[in-house]
Parts: structure tokens; sequence; C-alpha cells
């Protein structure tokens, strides 16, 4: 799968992209990621990129013209019209079921927006905006971090174990279970801080069933409106029941 990111700050999206897991597929040529510099689709001697809103009012604006000839270039050299995102808190709220649309499309461009935003025009050319959330950041080039490595661990062959994707929080509906690893007892000022008889215990389908209930514990503690849509097999709505059953009688 290919991205192609447009920002005035092509470092802060190499950087982040060059290790883990994204940065392996790279490598691997699994992903090819290009990253744009914006200034480079200006036409004046100082590449400017931004300019001050229309009507007035604080701060600046994007200048539609370098976005749209980054787009055209990247168009252009692709050789079709790939699928457009900006980078917008006004946008649909990007989760794991958009990701995973996004992981079957070929190409993606990310734009990442500055300051107050972009020319509202540029819109015209965007297929989709995306938020990551209620909340605004400075720019678009986090957003866009987000939506690269989120998208990209979904594709085939990024992550070296699908069966981790598959089982992690939100792939079906349910938050991941707790995880352990070594040493099994820790020393702390509190006390002791001890892993869970049963990880240690070798049955496999005694841990099978207890990182479902974990698991569904957890979904239901933290975030009982998954439990809406999510997936759950005969072993896990029966362990639901069960967990659904307790609470009633407390
Ligand atoms: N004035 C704008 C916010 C501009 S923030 C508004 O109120 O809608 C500057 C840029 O940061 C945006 O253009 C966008 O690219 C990015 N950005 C900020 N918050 C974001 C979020 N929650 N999701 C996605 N992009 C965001």
């Amino acid at each position: 799968m290919r991205f192609d990111v447009v920002t005035i700050f092509p470092a802060m999206i190499e950087h982040a992209l060059r290790v883990g897991v994204v940065g392996r597929a790279i490598d691997e040529g699994v992903l090819q990621v290009r990253v744009h510099d914006l200034r480079n689709f200006t036409s004046d001697r100082h590449h400017v990129v931004d300019d001050v809103p229309y009507g007035g009012g604080p701060g600046m604006v994007l200048k539609p013209e370098p976005l749209l000839k980054a787009l055209e270039a990247i168009e252009l050299e692709s050789g079709r019209r790939p699928v457009v995102i900006l980078t917008s808190p006004q946008g649909g709220r990007l989760d794991q079921e958009v990701a995973r649309r996004l992981s079957r499309l070929s190409h993606l461009v990310v734009l990442c927006g500055r300051y107050e935003g972009v020319d509202e025009r540029v819109r015209s050319r965007v297929d989709e905006e995306i938020s990551i959330g209620d909340y605004v950041v400075s720019g678009g080039e986090l957003p866009a971090l987000v939506i690269v490595d989120a998208v990209a661990r979904l594709v085939p062959g990024v992550v070296g174990d699908q069966q981790s994707v598959a089982e992690e929080s939100f792939s079906r509906g349910l938050l991941d279970f707790p995880q352990y690893t070594r040493p099994a007892a820790i020393a702390d000022s509190s006390g002791e801080l001890v892993v869970p008889d049963v990880l240690l215990s070798g049955n496999h389908r005694e841990i099978r069933r207890w990182r479902k209930r974990a698991a569904l514990l957890r979904t239901l503690d933290r975030r009982p409106d998954l439990l809406e849509t999510a997936v759950l097999d005969d072993e896990e709505q029966e362990i639901l029941r069960g967990l659904l059953a307790e609470r009633g009688d407390r």
C-alpha cells in the first residue's frame, strides 16, 4: 500500500515512521510512504504557504494552490486518482472500522493542515475528512501519523503476527485482555505484585477462557457500549451471561 503525506513539516512524519513495525514494513517494501514538503509546490521566491484569512480574524490559513498542486503532482506521478484525506477536527472520527476500510485501498494521500486550517476550496478535491478525536492539535502531522499507523498495521504483512491484530482491542468489538511478562512476582513497597496463576499453569484451555473472561470484564467495566455490536463466540456469550448475572446479584 502506498501513502503520500503533504505537510510543511516533513521531518516530523519521516522520523516517526522510521521506527517499529511501520518502519520495518517500509524497509521491506510492504508499505511505500512518500512525504512531500508543501513548500516545494509554491511558485514564489519565498515559498509562502499561508496567508491571512479573508474577512479578518486571527491566525493564518494554508493557501489553496500549493495543496492543489501537490495533489496534481502526486496523481500525475502515480498515474491513478488516489483517495485524498484531509486531517480535520471537523471530520468523521477515526476508529478501527474506518482504519480497516482505508486499509483495503491501494493509495492514500493525507493532507496536513496547520494554523487556522486550510482554504475551504481544497475540500473540493478531498474525498474524506478525518478527525482523530474531539480535541484540537496544532497541525495535521500527528493526526496523519495516527491515521497512517492505524491503517498500515491492518495491511497484511505489516504486523508480523496477524493473530495479534485479530485479537487486539476493537478488532472484534472487545477491549484486549491484560498482558503480563516475566518475572512472575515483583517485590513492591506495598507487597508483592504477581501474575495470575492461571497464566503460569500451562493449561491452554484455561488460559484461553481466562483471557476471554478478562477481555469481557474489561469491556463491561470500561466500554460497555462496545458490547452492543461486539461479535462474541458461544463461550464468550456464556461467560458474559455469567458476568452480567453476577453483577445483577450484587
Ligand atoms: N480552526 C480549525 C482547527 C485548526 S487546527 C477548526 O477549528 O476546525 C490546525 C490543523 O490541525 C487542522 O487543519 C488539521 O489538519 C489538524 N487538526 C487539528 N486537530 C485535529 C483533529 N482532532 N483531527 C485531525 N486533524 C486535526
